[in-house]
């Protein structure tokens, strides 16, 4: 068996063609854990990407949000640690595997392409016990535009998110992952969807009385965090320090 974790993005997309064409889409799944936070766009993408494939999607959920973990956890996700990702995707696409796969004769494939070489060690430890492989960090490497270009080409619509600047398709843009100047692009171009991310943050940090946030900074040296509330009112004040992105001029969906 041959399963892609399809995670929406434009390399696990193009991980899944290699598959196919190397082992054919009859003993092939494309595998995607939904966050329930993702773009329209990407589920649009999902579909469209597996009926090209000739591949079934298989769908598998926690059943929570990013925020809903946070607040279970007690522990906000940030850059360093996100809880989110273990418990809504590597938990229930390793549930799946184990209920319906043999890891003797099964291959997991992950889209990360030869720009992420820093990611890969941490996903073979994860996935300990299966063989995982990559095959976008192989010969010939593509770089995202290219697979971008590719998937325009094939008369697939890529995903909005990528079309607006973003590097990854994923949590409709409000990755906790994400630095500043993502933020500042989901604010000008997501203004209610940064605006329930930060009511959220603000409701974490009242819930528990903790001083953290999703986003930090170095002030003097020094690491603090730095709410999604200031970083709004900063840029309204039009005293953000750092550049801020320039959202293309096509309108968000
Ligand atoms: S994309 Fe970011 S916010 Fe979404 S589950 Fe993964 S780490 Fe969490």
């Amino acid at each position: 068996m041959h399963v892609i974790q399809m995670s929406g993005g434009i390399g696990s997309f193009w991980a899944a063609k290699r598959v196919v064409a190397q082992h054919g889409a009859a003993n092939t799944v494309a595998l995607f854990a939904d966050t329930l936070v993702e773009h329209p766009s990407l589920y649009t993408f999902l579909d469209d990407a597996c009926a090209h494939l000739g591949v079934e999607l298989v769908v598998v959920a926690d059943g929570r949000t990013p925020f809903e973990v946070f607040f279970d956890e007690h522990f906000l996700g940030n850059s360093r640690l996100a809880p989110c990702s273990k418990r809504l995707k590597q938990i229930p696409c390793r549930r799946w595997l184990e209920t319906n796969c043999d890891p003797a004769s099964t291959v997991v494939y992950v889209g990360i392409d030869a720009d992420e070489p820093q990611r890969l060690p941490g996903v073979v430890k994860g996935w300990d016990g299966w063989n995982v492989q990559f095959p976008m960090s192989e010969e010939p490497h593509w770089a995202k535009e290219q697979m971008l270009d590719e998937c325009r080409a094939l008369g697939i619509t890529v995903p909005l998110l990528y079309e607006l600047g973003y590097p990854h398709n994923n949590c409709s843009g409000l990755c906790v992952r994400a630095g500043q100047r993502q933020w500042l692009l989901t604010l000008q171009l997501f203004p209610d969807e940064y605006a329930e991310a930060e009511r959220e943050e603000q409701r974490f940090r009242e819930k528990f009385g903790k001083d953290v946030a999703i986003l930090r900074e170095t002030v003097k040296g020094e690491r603090r965090p730095l709410p999604l509330a200031e970083l709004r009112r900063r840029f309204e004040a039009g005293t953000v320090r750092v550049p801020v992105p320039k959202p293309p001029s096509i309108l968000a969906a």
